[in-house]
């Protein structure tokens, strides 16, 4: 599903107002989608400052979007032409799954695509327990399990991800807010401070009963492997290991948003001239 803002404000905070709302057909979102998926074959190492590159991430998308109504009248090739004219300064990108299923990750809330069906020997109590801080304390196998299928290194940035980076070279991203865990926004090399990983990262981790980071290598290997890991520092009382379950700083059911979410997204909706949102129809589905 694509949005398009102009001139918002707060909009996260106040969605129902101060907003002009150009693009609500959910039907727009697939076929973007399935265009990106047939037109994406840039590589993610592509350097900023190729012109070419900019060029083909332009008519790629002028090619599959040209003639799309998105609503009010305004069409993808208006939109585009109205970015190469830099008629806006401050652009915020929000992204959710649906920009990344054309680069072939399956959505994992969805039944059926294999990623769900790995996890059924664990007797899920319900499908989102994999990620419940709460159910990884005691049992954090499960996560283990899946962890390896759904951490960044194995499937390239789509097209959309290269639009962002196109974005950014031109400085006109503001900020892109993902809600993404698969590091696509990274790999496609947007930098860390235009980026705001609002349900966290596979970059870092951490112990979760001492949070004490753990070295990224150490902790892939035990990904891969799928053998939970556990903290080896020495507590200063006793001297024993503190044993804490090491989990990557991505945020489970239960855990509190990064703080760097909170810190930006006021001041960067102030700022904000155009706000697109791509993949995700912004509603968190909560588990009861
Ligand atoms: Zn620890």
């Amino acid at each position: 599903m694509i949005k398009v803002f102009r001139r918002t404000n707060c909009f996260v905070t106040n969605f129902g107002r101060n907003r002009s709302f150009i693009g609500k057909k959910s039907t727009v979102g697939s076929h973007f989608h399935r265009q990106m998926s047939s037109s994406s074959s840039r590589s993610s190492t592509s350097s900023s400052d190729d012109d070419d590159s900019d060029r083909a991430v332009l008519e790629a998308m002028g090619k599959s979007m040209s003639q799309m109504t998105i609503g009010s009248g305004y069409t993808w090739s208006a939109l585009l032409e109205d970015i190469s004219e830099e008629k806006f300064k401050n652009i915020i990108i929000l992204t959710g799954a649906g920009i990344s299923t054309s680069a072939g990750i399956p959505d994992f809330r969805t039944k059926g695509t294999g990623l769900y069906d790995n996890l059924q020997e664990y007797n899920l109590p319900y499908a989102e327990a994999v990620f419940d801080i709460n159910y990884f304390r005691n049992k954090p196998q499960a996560f283990y399990t899946l962890a390896k299928e759904i951490m960044p290194g194995k499937y390239p940035p789509t097209l959309t991800h290269h639009f962002i980076k196109y974005l950014n070279d031109k400085e006109i991203l503001l900020r892109c807010y993902t809600q993404n865990i698969d590091g696509l926004e990274r790999l496609a090399g947007l930098d860390d401070e235009k980026l705001v990983e609002a349900h966290g990262t596979f970059a870092t981790s951490r112990c979760i009963k001492c949070h004490d980071p753990v070295e990224k290598d150490i902790i892939d290997k035990a990904l891969m492997a799928g053998e939970p890991l556990q903290c080896s520092k020495k507590l200063k009382k006793s001297g024993k290991e503190c044993g804490g379950w090491i989990k990557p700083d991505i945020v489970f059911f239960g855990e509190g948003l990064p703080d760097r979410f909170h810190t930006l997204i006021e001041e960067d909706f102030d700022k904000c001239d155009l706000c697109i949102t791509m993949g995700t129809s912004l509603y968190v589905q909560e588990h009861v």
